[in-house]
């Protein structure tokens, strides 16, 4: 689909995108180094993806994409206790609604055979031993950031007595934690990492994708850095916490030579690679996160089995299932993803970064619709009792490929009850007892009187319609202070709308404040469901339509619970950033 191009021609990819990692590529092709790319995007199946995963989708697809590469999807499947089918399928879910194919779909633990054989070969070599050590002594011997740490008395075991242990750790004929195959690296290295780290841990728990084939586990650096060589990955992206770790996941590459020894590569292994060449380069770059939301897998679940919001695909939640239900949009992830660029500076962006890149794109995106969130009865006095008539709406005001609608007109309209004001405040331009209005596409009416209920509140303004300022006639440019959006009440349709905001109400839930926690910063007022009233052309929505609800806001079909004709609307984002205000 894509072609190998890398000048600025405009062309289906945006060529124009040069960050750092793109320069690698680019320059990796130039000199030869590589005939074509390989990526994979790695996450590990224990939680639902969310949007800083956005981010690396689109680096480790989109850069293979624009540079005629190809990436895997790869699940990092090597800790089974948090691991399961669920997420998988989820996952998988979620790179498609990004707009994204794989190459080729793997799991770290299709390749548990050969990753097994690299570990014995790591020992033949001298390079692993199995450390009789228990994890408190383990972190005993590591020593610290300032103090080397001591070698292992087991470190120097025989290779015979090494190979015998790992396969009997194998048979499960030890206990959990009771041994562990480390590699032996340097334990007075400046780099913690390399202070021989452990690569195969006794675990005897199923697994989601082997089940009860394995007791014994690779650990995950391991199994990343050899997935990656075997696959033939030419560049390994991922966030920058990994950076300390480059060089283990180097010796964990280099350490086992590919090239020459099929027994190492398994039938997934992708045929033709000039394994030298592919030798794959790690590379890191910053973490995406936002304010007003926590975006860690753990915190994410805690809000899920704590109940403080209804599942993985609450709208409020920051995973991709919940921005989705919320009504974003692959190609406003896309664009946010875009505008954020690629470096290594970690930092914390705003969210109107995020909530801005929906607006613009479903302002482009979106057809226009009526719809009354909090409906105040408007009964049009001068009209008779079956008046009817249906005028002609454009469905975008800036594209007229977009075609047009009609809507219902009649004598009895809902409109949004803060469209009106009895005692109106300084500046209000809307309706007030004896003003004027335009009612948006159908001519302007002044308010003659108001109906209360016994309680005084306001249920019903009884007003008159201006026939010389109806659409086409002379008066319909007549000057008015404000024009408002209403819906016929006899042909609108009642629909549940949620109202969703942010979930916390502090930028930062996640600074651990005097003992307070992100669940202490909850907004109550994040979803809120009122019933009101939409066009009868909004309510035939299908499931996952976006909309602009006029003077309103972004709104979506919900995914689950709407129906066409039983119509159920999420607020995606508002029509302006209204805690830009607040602050
Ligand atoms: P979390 O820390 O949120 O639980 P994770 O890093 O453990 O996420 P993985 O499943 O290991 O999640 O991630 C898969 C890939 O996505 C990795 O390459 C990881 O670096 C990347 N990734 C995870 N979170 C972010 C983020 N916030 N921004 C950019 N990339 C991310
Ligand atoms: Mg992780």
């Amino acid at each position: 689909m894509s072609t190998d191009n890398p000048s600025n021609e405009p062309a289906r990819h945006d060529f124009s995108r040069h960050d750092f990692i793109r320069q690698i590529v680019r320059d990796d092709l130039a000199c030869g180094k590589h005939s074509a790319i390989r990526t994979r995007f790695p996450p590990e199946p224990n939680g639902y993806l969310h949007i800083g995963h956005a981010k690396a989708i689109c680096l480790d697809f989109g850069i293979a994409e624009e540079f005629g590469g190809r990436c895997n999807l790869r699940f990092d499947d090597t800790n089974p206790a948090k691991e399961d089918p669920e997420y998988v399928a989820a996952i998988q879910e979620d790179v498609r609604w990004l707009g994204f194919d794989w190459a080729s779909l793997r799991h770290a633990s299709d390749y548990f055979e050969v990753f097994y054989l690299a570990a014995e070969k790591l020992i033949r070599q001298g390079d692993a031993y199995v450390d009789d050590l228990t994890a408190d002594e383990i972190r005993e011997y590591r020593g610290t950031l300032t103090e080397p740490g001591r070698n292992s008395p087991y470190r120097d075991r025989g290779v015979e007595e090494n190979l015998d242990l790992f396969r009997r750790m194998r048979a499960g004929e030890f206990a959990d934690g009771a041994r562990t195959l480390r590699a032996k690296i340097d334990m007075a290295s400046g780099n913690i990492t390399l202070r021989d780290p452990a690569i195969y841990r006794i675990k005897k728990v199923p697994h989601q994708n082997t089940g009860e084939a394995w007791p014994i586990y690779p650990m995950y650096d391991f199994a990343h850095s050899r997935s990656d060589a075997i696959e033939g990955s030419t560049h390994s992206l991922c966030t920058l916490e990994f950076e300390d770790r480059r060089p283990r996941y180097d010796w964990c590459v280099d350490k086992v030579d590919l090239a020459g020894h099929p027994e190492l590569l398994t039938p997934l292994t992708d045929a033709g690679l000039p394994l030298e060449a592919a030798r794959p380069r790690q590379i890191e770059f910053s973490r995406l996160n936002f304010n007003y939301l926590v975006m860690s897998k753990r915190k994410l679940l805690a809000l899920v089995e704590e109940g403080l919001v209804d599942g993985w695909d609450d709208p409020r939640m920051p995973t991709l299932q919940g921005i989705r239900r919320r009504g974003y949009t692959p190609s406003a992830l896309r664009l946010m993803v875009d505008r954020v660029g690629v470096s290594k500076q970690n930092s914390l962006l705003d969210i109107s970064v995020l909530e801005g890149a929906l607006r613009d794109d479903l302002d482009a995106a979106a057809p226009r619709r009526m719809a009354v969130v909090e409906p105040l009865k408007m009964v049009l006095t001068n009209l008779p009792g079956d008046h009817e008539e249906s005028l002609a709406f454009a469905n975008h005001p800036k594209d007229e490929t977009f075609g047009e609608r009609r809507i219902p007109f009649s004598r009895e309209l809902w409109i949004e009850r803060e469209d009106f004001a009895e005692v109106p405040p300084k500046g209000f331009k809307r309706l007030t007892v004896g003003g004027d209005v335009r009612l948006r596409g159908a001519g302007i009416v002044r308010c003659d009187e108001v109906v209360k209920d016994d309680a005084g509140n306001v249920v019903e303004l009884r007003c008159t319609l201006d026939p010389e300022s109806r659409p086409g006639m002379e008066g319909a440019n007549r000057k008015v202070k404000g024009t408002i959006h209403w819906v016929s009440a006899r042909h609108a349709v009642p629909a549940e709308i949620r109202l969703y905001d942010r979930l916390f109400t502090v930028p930062d839930p996640d600074v651990d404040d005097g003992g307070k926690t992100y669940r202490d910063y909850i907004n109550p007022e994040s979803r809120r469901t009122v019933t009101g009233y939409v066009e009868p052309a909004a309510a035939e929505a299908a499931p996952e339509q976006s909309f602009q609800f006029e003077r309103s806001g972004y709104f979506v079909a919900d995914r689950r619970d709407h129906a066409p004709g039983r119509p159920v609307f999420n607020r995606s984002v508002t029509l302006r950033d209204t805690w830009a205000q607040k602050a």
